[in-house]
């Protein structure tokens, strides 16, 4: 018995030994690239907006997201997009080891570096303010001290306000605003519910042409590195290594040169990405369809701009639009779906516009009574997407966890938990896709917004001396065009 133990003893020192060896020399088998490659995916957070990850006509794009998945190729990988709601909970995700690496336009700052392990610089990014021309221009810090700043809270801008607060203006006060998308904050600009936003100029460069009437007042700070963290308290070692090698040949072989320019180029002032794909459909495609989405949208009592916006993020307005998964139309329907509503031709795109709006005034009839407007509008969107059960499952644990049902801000953050089996085990109507329609819904609010922008005459500016240093050249001609 005593002889057992103690050979069991000596086993337990060995084990330590080694243990303690491989932590300090890095050994292979601890080395998260190691779990990476048995798990056989890399798990990447990112935040849905233009500038990083977000679903297009034909599946998902974006910056980080060509980035990441060049990287798992490279490691001979799947790569599994997850997105954060906030950038607090992007920085959860990946201290819970939820994600082995966040990619998500990030600045380097010292506050995070002392947390979280990085890659070297693969971007470079300056914080810039960002004003509505024709409003007072700041000029410099002193002048934000009278003025209502929003930022994104957790941000790395949140930080450069500290420490000018610290340093130079001890008045200067701003708003912190919980979101992933630096566009809600244009969007609070365009609202009049704040003077200015603090923005990266990749991702202003790159919003803008949604917004031609916000300019850049002046840069905040100097330019920062934009990095991918990765999880902390993890053996790292040999997964940096191999990231940095990587973006290094990205850097000199040309391809980070390509992808910046696809993704955050300009020429001529029209972006290149999302927003000018959609100016363009909207000078070229939309006029061919406005004039029945509008009648399609009165015969249902709702507003046109949301049935164009969801023909929009449904088929980028292609009437003969078709999925491997057999959805089909300018309002991608599945077959039952069409039957149901009476649709006989999903390809008959008046068919098919009568049969979506009728859809969502259905769903939107069977929601209980108590849900306001817009909520009711984006949940109704979201049943669109996945149906009224699974949404009535994520409002249940909305409810359980203290939250509000009825808002869609809190049932959007559990929708992706009926993708986890610990959550939908539990449910009525088990699993679902809840983040593909938490994507779908906020791209349809995000379309929707610029279209009922560009519609409401009171909201355009008046007239530059030459427009073309105005408009991006998108917008100009679909102005052009339809009013
Ligand atoms: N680069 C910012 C950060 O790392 C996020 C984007 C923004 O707020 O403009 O916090």
């Amino acid at each position: 018995m005593g002889a057992a133990r103690m050979g069991d003893m000596k086993l337990y020192t060995i084990i330590l030994i080694i243990t303690s060896l491989c932590m300090l020399l890095g050994c292979d088998a601890q080395d998260s690239f190691d779990k990476i490659q048995s798990e056989g995916e890399l798990v990447v957070v990112s935040r849905n907006s233009p500038t990083t990850y977000y679903l297009a006509k034909d599946g998902p794009t974006g910056f980080e997201y060509a980035l990441t998945g060049l990287l798992a190729e490279e490691m001979g990988v799947a790569l599994r997009i997850k997105t954060a709601f906030n950038l607090y909970d992007l920085f959860t995700q990946l201290s819970d080891k939820d994600a082995d690496i966040a990619a998500a336009g990030l600045t380097l700052t010292e506050g995070r570096a002392a947390r979280y392990p990085h890659s070297i610089a693969y971007s470079q990014l300056t914080p810039q303010v960002v004003y509505v021309a024709g409003n007072f221009r700041p000029r410099s810090v002193s002048d934000l001290t009278t003025m209502d700043i929003v930022v994104l809270a957790e941000s790395s801008h949140v930080d450069t306000l500290h420490t000018l607060q610290k340093n130079e203006a001890a008045d200067l006060t701003w708003e912190e605003i919980d979101e992933a998308d630096t566009m809600q904050l244009l969007e609070l600009l365009k609202l009049g519910q704040a003077d200015v936003a603090i923005v990266d100029s990749n991702e202003f460069a790159v919003q803008q042409s949604f917004y031609p009437r916000q300019k850049v007042a002046f840069d905040l700070y100097e330019e920062q590195d934009m990095v991918w963290y990765l999880a902390p308290d993890t053996d790292n070692t040999h997964l940096i290594t191999f990231i940095n090698t990587f973006l290094e040949r990205l850097n000199s072989d040309g391809t980070m040169a390509r992808l910046r320019e696809e993704h955050f180029g300009h020429s001529d002032g029209v972006s290149r990405i999302s927003a000018h794909v959609f100016t363009q459909n909207m000078r070229q495609t939309l006029p061919l369809y406005r004039r029945l989405i509008r009648q399609v949208a009165t015969e249902y009592q709702m507003d046109w701009h949301l049935l164009a916006a969801m023909a929009y993020q449904e088929s980028r307005w292609d009437p003969n639009a078709t999925s491997p998964t057999g959805v089909r139309g300018m309002m991608m329907l599945t077959k039952p779906t069409a039957r149901e509503l009476g649709v006989e031709n999903r390809l008959d795109v008046n068919q098919s516009l009568r049969g979506g709006a009728r859809y969502l005034k259905d769903l939107k009839r069977r929601l209980p009574k108590r849900l306001q407007e817009p909520d009711r509008t984006w949940m109704a969107l979201a049943a669109y997407n996945i149906g009224l059960g699974h949404l009535e499952d994520a409002r249940v644990i909305t409810q359980r966890q203290g939250s509000n049902p009825d808002l869609w801000q809190d049932v959007m953050q559990r929708l992706p938990l009926l993708q986890e089996s610990k959550y939908y085990k539990k449910t009525r109507y088990g699993y679902a896709r809840g983040k593909e329609a938490v994507t779908l819904v906020q791209n349809i609010r995000h379309y929707y917004s610029i279209l009922v922008w560009q519609d409401i005459p009171d909201n355009q500016p008046t007239p530059p001396l030459h427009s073309e240093d105005y408009f991006p050249e998108g917008i100009n001609n679909f102005r052009l065009q339809t009013f």
